[in-house]
């Protein structure tokens, strides 16, 4: 019983972690700052937690296509613009995709289920580190 206790109460700082962050945060980031205050915690355990909150709808995974998935509350579907040096996804705030849904149904004949938009870019840290010529353009 009190293993389960302690259980939900690692799933619960999951979320308030995710809901407080704007990180996209990978499992590994979570862990490093979860294991503190859980000394049991295994990197295999946040894993199963963000699982069973991706089941439940609460958060949504991120298979960007990089190593490493990425987590975040589910806010509905939403825009996301990635860093192409850093990794580093920003939510775009305010853009209406009905009008490509629409186009993609009517074009396609397909039924839309879900979307998963991202535009690519470079950070403004990566960009100040970095001499303009040898910005990654494709
Ligand atoms: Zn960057
Ligand atoms: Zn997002």
């Amino acid at each position: 019983m009190e293993k389960k206790l302690r259980r939900s109460r690692q799933r619960e700082r999951i979320l308030e972690l995710l809901h407080y962050t704007d990180q996209h945060p990978t499992a590994g980031w979570l862990y490093d700052r979860l294991k503190q205050e859980f000394p049991n915690l295994s990197l295999g355990t946040v894993y199963r937690n963000l699982g069973i909150l991706v089941e439940q709808g609460t958060v949504r995974k991120l298979e960007s296509g990089s190593t490493f998935d990425r987590f975040e509350i589910n806010r509905g579907d939403h825009v996301h613009v990635v860093c192409r040096t850093c990794g580093r996804i920003e939510d775009l705030e305010m853009v209406q995709t009905a009008e490509l849904q629409r186009a993609a149904h009517e074009q396609t004949g397909m039924t839309i289920v879900g979307q998963r938009i991202e535009l690519f870019g470079i950070c403004d840290r990566c960009e100040a580190e970095q001499p303009r010529d040898q910005r990654v353009l494709s």
